[in-house]
């Protein structure tokens, strides 16, 4: 079944948007089933439960951190983790920073910005990204590197809504894109859509999706 879910998706979607594959609160034979058939990018949104599952699982995967970051908790992916959805603040980008530089490695990031009208979903402001990308602070962070914006549209059925959303990061995303030329912030990837909105989140210029029900079955508790 998650092996015929993949297909259908991949099928759907052009090489050029990346899957990443939400596994949280899955367990680890589905994880499996899902690398067995050739998927390779995880996305994780507890940082504990992403570990176990690093630990457990072939190399060659790419993991993925989506959830709203804890700052006291990044020390335990700094070693392994490909690339961090959720950040969003400055404060935690120099707390990935200091972590990368232990493990002697670069840390892939994106900032999350706020584009649903709900007031739980975390993010940034447009100024607030633009005055993090922009900041001499920034240049100092020598073991992350920004590599593009990533948004949560408003869980709604509301087609026009969505749309107005993932258009207005699409449009903020190309501005920003020719404007930065930091050393440590290039952006190329823009992270949007989900199971329920992700053809419409690429034809509005999402090159990652990141999809969990649609590949392995809804979850038993909200996570
Ligand atoms: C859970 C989650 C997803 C996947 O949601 P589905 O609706 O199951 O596809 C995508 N992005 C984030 C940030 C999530 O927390």
């Amino acid at each position: 079944m998650i092996k015929d879910n993949l297909q259908k998706i991949k099928a759907s979607i052009s090489e050029d948007v990346a899957l990443v594959a939400v596994s949280k609160t899955k367990p680890i034979a589905d994880l499996q089933e899902a690398y067995d058939a050739g998927q390779r990018i995880f996305g994780e949104n507890k940082i504990q439960e992403m570990a176990e599952k690093f630990d457990a699982l072939p190399k060659d995967i790419e993991w993925h951190m989506i959830g709203h970051l804890q700052r006291n908790k990044v020390k335990y992916m700094a070693h392994f983790v490909d690339l961090i959805h959720g950040v969003d603040s400055f404060k935690t980008l120099k707390e990935i920073d200091k972590q990368a530089k232990k493990h002697n490695r670069v840390i892939h990031c994106l900032l999350q910005a706020k584009i649903a009208k709900e007031d739980s979903k975390f993010g940034l402001s447009f100024d607030a990204i633009e005055e993090i990308i922009t900041s001499e602070e920034l240049a100092a962070l020598q073991n992350i590197s920004i590599v593009g914006l990533m948004g949560m549209a408003t869980f709604t059925d509301n087609q026009e809504q969505l749309e107005a959303e993932f258009k207005s990061l699409k449009l903020f995303f190309d501005h920003q894109k020719v404007k930065t030329l930091r050393s440590n912030c290039a952006l190329k990837i823009l992270s949007m859509g989900m199971s329920g909105d992700y053809p419409l989140a690429i034809k509005n210029g999402s090159n990652m999706i990141r999809v969990g029900s649609a590949i392995f079955g809804s979850r038993n508790y909200i996570a």
